[in-house]
């Protein structure tokens, strides 16, 4: 957004220039979060709340009793918590169950699952083992398979595809020391050899989750740059790289706070030297092919949230019921209440948008990188809070490691570990202040593409004076629009329509926002995180409300009336938050916290850090 102001730095500018071409220009397919931070409630789009084929819920219901019962019998995680491993014979088992090529079509020897059966299966295993989870979502979401499924040759498919249903692992490499969330520090070079028929690829890629134990890498590696307008522009291309391949070291195996079963590690490569032919996409396509693999990858993570959150609502209800304090069963003293009343209302908001979010991609008639990004933010956040909630409703229970609540014959639940495990979500596959960022850009998408014409140094004055026309004519006929009252009905059960028509009000309120903030601060709106964070958080919860009705409406016509009271509730959290935000868009606290942060970052406060240890 801010390529435009002639104020930033250069490093700024590259790395925007370079997420910029990165990203997905085009919108071949609507989008219903978009169109909603729009002032558009396009709900045909979501309702009714789709559903699984009686075919395919019954593959998926199959294959989720097998891998329980192998799971339950062959995996303790707490022993690979303790070890740091998981044993030899679960990786064989996951191998025979084809848990490696789930999404793998079955013509290249996978299970050619959907994706809804692919998340309920990774919602599965994060309910029970959060590092078996990682190692199969690390490889299927991010890895190999993904990527080469929707953008490899037909050679490359038949060469590796085959591979991974016989238990080839994969792994995804492209975070650096000194390039996490920023690629543009990419430091590890492919130079091509041999009149470009090869690439010798040199440098270190950190926190490659499965690396150790892969056959096969994604690698994202810099190739020779490009002129674009007059200026070079770094190129990142994707190769499949063998780990067999000479000059590949694993250098250090990474430990975690949890999942201390994941092989992730530092992996430097020396020369190593890669046919053409494994480029996946095109050379300089690489951070493209990345992101664009994460917008249906993005989607475990949620499935894997839910699949927790679940397993945390169990867990609050079971010990809110038995443990008693003060005459009464600790769950009927308000406090502990309204932390159930939230653990369940959100587990179901969460439970909603990933069903909707993996049903539409595999619809493949809807663009999902919003409403993928949206649903791995919510539920990555409130995961973490559900967690956190769970271990204040267990006490002191919950602080105890489980090996000694088994050892003193206590009742069981690993809420500790699964807390270490779980944190990391916030964090991979995008941190939620870069899902802040990404879901701006993407939902501001038409404003920018309407006003690029206008700002860039590019385009003559004819060009712009007929951009400048084009969108005149176009606010003039949307904004008016924006504030005519909304008589809509929404063909839903009674209780969830009042929440529908909040939606409809706050959608046109939020797309009148966003257009006022664009013209409030212009070319530095992209600065402006405090503001941008508000507009996508209200958008969030805009978004998850649609999701939960969609989902208590099917839910109530399919016999589960009840289902209306945790929608409800649900909504009606949402409804503040979102008030909230509203209301403190231009927020006197955000502008002094940055204030203070720039003396924090200046020093100017060292006398409060005094007395302590470092
Ligand atoms: C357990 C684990 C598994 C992983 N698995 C893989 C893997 O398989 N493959 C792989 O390639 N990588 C992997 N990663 C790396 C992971 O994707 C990165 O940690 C992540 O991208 C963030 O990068 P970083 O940690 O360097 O944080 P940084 O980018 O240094 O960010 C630090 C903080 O600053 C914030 N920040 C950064 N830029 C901005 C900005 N412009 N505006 C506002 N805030 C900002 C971030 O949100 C974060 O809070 C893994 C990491 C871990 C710990």
């Amino acid at each position: 957004m801010s390529l435009f102001d002639k104020n930033i730095s250069k490093e700024k500018r590259e790395s925007l220039e370079l997420a910029e071409a990165s990203r997905e220009s085009e919108w071949k397919y609507p989008s219903f979060a978009l169109k909603l931070f729009h002032g558009i409630v396009d709900w045909p789009l979501i309702h009714p709340f789709p559903q699984q084929s009686v075919q395919d819920k019954q593959l998926g219901d199959e294959y989720l009793a097998k891998l329980e019962k192998f799971l339950k019998e062959n995996l303790d995680p707490d022993e690979v918590d303790r070890t740091g491993i998981i044993p030899q014979k679960v990786y064989q088992g996951l191998g025979a169950l084809k848990a490696f090529a789930i999404k793998i079509p079955k013509e290249y020897g996978g299970l050619g699952f959907s994706q809804v059966n692919y998340n309920r299966i990774i919602h599965l295993v994060a309910s029970y083992c959060g590092s078996t989870a990682v190692l199969l979502s690390a490889h299927q979401s991010i890895g190999v398979p993904q990527p080469l499924k929707l953008f490899g040759t037909e050679e490359q498919k038949k060469k590796f595809l085959p591979r991974f249903a016989d238990g080839t692992i994969s792994a995804f490499a492209l975070t650096e020391p000194d390039a996490g969330s920023d690629p543009r520090n990419m430091s590890t070079t492919a130079t091509p050899v041999e009149d470009g028929k090869y690439f010798l690829i040199s440098g270190e890629k950190l926190w490659c989750t499965n690396g150790l134990v892969a056959g096969v890498l994604v690698v994202m590696a810099v190739t020779p740059p490009k002129i674009v307008h007059g200026k070079e522009q770094k190129q990142i291309t994707a190769f499949i790289v063998e780990t067999g391949t000479p000059g590949i070291e694993i250098v250090h195996r990474c430990q975690f706070m949890g999942l201390h079963g994941i092989q992730n590690g530092l992996i430097r490569f020396k020369n190593v030297k890669v046919p053409r032919e494994n480029i996946i996409l095109g050379e300089g396509e690489g951070l493209k092919l990345a992101l664009m693999t994460l917008n249906t990858g993005r989607l475990t993570l949620p499935a894997a949230s839910t699949g927790i959150a679940k397993w945390c609502l169990n867990v609050a209800r079971q010990w809110s019921a038995k443990r008693k304090q003060w005459g009464a069963p600790i769950g009927e003293h308000e406090s502990i209440a309204l932390k159930l009343g939230y653990i369940a209302s959100h587990t179901f908001a969460m439970d909603a948008m990933s069903w909707l979010t993996s049903a539409m991609a595999d619809d493949k008639k809807k663009d999902i990188r919003l409403e993928a990004a949206l649903a791995k933010y919510f539920c990555t956040e409130h995961s973490w809070t559900i967690i956190d909630e769970t271990m204040q409703i267990r006490g002191g229970s919950g602080y105890e490691t489980s090996s000694s609540l088994r050892a003193r014959g206590a009742d069981y639940w690993p809420v500790e570990r699964v807390m270490r495990d779980v944190r990391i979500n916030l964090i991979i596959e995008g941190t939620s202040e870069i899902m802040h960022l990404f879901i701006a850009r993407e939902a501001l998408d038409p404003h920018l593409s309407r006003s690029k014409v206008l700002l860039s140094s590019h385009t003559s004055a004819a060009e712009k004076l007929k951009a400048f026309m084009a969108a005149g004519a176009y606010y003039s006929l949307w904004y008016p629009k924006l504030w005519l009252p909304s008589l809509r009905s929404y063909p839903v059960a009674e209780p969830l329509k009042a929440y529908l028509s909040y939606v409809d009000e706050s959608s046109r309120r939020l797309a009148r926002d966003v257009f006022h903030q664009m013209l409030r601060y212009q070319k530095k709106l992209e600065a402006k995180q405090s503001v941008l964070n508000r507009i996508v958080d209200i958008g969030t919860d805009l978004f998850a409300i649609c999701a939960a009705c969609a989902y208590a409406d099917h839910l109530m016509k399919n016999g589960q009336s009840n289902a209306a009271e945790l929608a409800e509730l649900f909504c009606r959290q949402a409804h503040e938050r979102i008030e909230t935000n509203f209301r403190d868009e231009s927020s006197f606290v955000d502008r002094l916290g940055v204030r203070v942060a720039k003396k924090v970052l200046k020093n100017e406060f060292s006398w409060l850090e005094t007395d302590i240890i470092t």
